[in-house]
């Protein structure tokens, strides 16, 4: 049975009409606050750098890997779950991503503020408390080093995500994105191909393929369905494809009303 011609969604005008006043300035706010505490950030590391550049080197590597796995625990969390209509995180998190998959080559035309004041807004209490900590000792050097590289790197996550929409990006981002330093097209356009259910991580991607074969995502979204009942990708996809998904996996211990009529429907005659 075929998922794709059931697929359904939402309108890409009514979707950019969410991209209000109020959450440009938020945004605006955010990259000014955000600059402040990276800055206060780095004036904290920079002079114990050279008492054990290998130590802030390996922290400063892990930040990415971690980053990069971070983007894609939130973007599986705003594609999956959720609608635009969401009190708080609606508008300003899940508004994009659905956006994103209805009309992927928007993002290329966001400014340098709309694709990355989100972005600065989650890392402002993550920088504000690695700043914060008290430096004596390696761990501590670790520590900060380890959210200065995160929260540098979520920062970037936008910004190579919408890179790896470019159709020709400047020479040096496709050298970066031929040599796997940063999100890969070919490799982004993987997540692309609906029900947009893989390949969720979109700083680097180094982790896509493990959390794939593992069935990280599945898994999380199975207990989840199993616990509370809510269909994955239901406002992304329309819900009619998104029954006919879950019904698609072999899960005899989910056993809800909805699925064994997804189930009895996907039916081949
Ligand atoms: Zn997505
Ligand atoms: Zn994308």
């Amino acid at each position: 049975m075929s998922v794709n011609p059931q697929i359904r969604q939402r309108d890409p005008s009514s979707l950019r009409v969410g991209y209000s006043r109020n959450v440009r300035r938020f945004e605006i706010a955010s990259i000014g606050v955000y600059a402040v505490a990276m800055v206060w950030l780095a004036a904290r590391i920079g002079p114990r750098i050279a008492a054990a550049p290998f130590l802030v080197l390996s922290a400063f590597m892990l930040g990415y890997v971690l980053a990069d796995f971070i983007s894609g625990f939130v973007h599986w969390i705003a594609d999956t779950w959720g609608t635009p209509e969401c009190p708080v995180v609606g508008k300003a998190l899940i508004r994009p991503f659905r956006e994103h998959h209805v009309d992927p080559k928007e993002i290329t035309r966001h400014d340098f503020i709309e694709t990355n004041g989100n972005n600065c807004f989650i890392s402002i209490v993550p920088a504000i408390a690695a700043a914060l900590i008290p430096q004596h000792g390696p761990g501590s050097l670790f520590a900060a080093t380890l959210m200065f590289s995160l929260t540098l790197w979520v920062l970037f996550t936008n910004q190579f995500h919408k890179w790896a929409h470019l159709d020709s990006p400047p020479a040096l981002i496709d050298w970066l994105q031929r040599a796997n330093l940063i999100l890969p097209r070919d490799h982004h356009a993987v997540h692309h191909a609906a029900p947009y259910a893989k390949y969720y991580c979109i700083t680097v991607g180094w982790l896509n393929e493990a959390l794939f074969r593992l069935r990280f995502f599945q898994t999380l979204e199975q207990i989840i369905t199993a616990t509370t009942g809510a269909v994955p990708r239901e406002d992304d996809i329309g819900k009619q494809a998104a029954l006919a998904l879950v019904a698609a996996e072999p899960l005899p211990s989910l056993d809800l009303p909805q699925l064994k009529v997804a189930r009895a429907l996907a039916k081949p005659e």
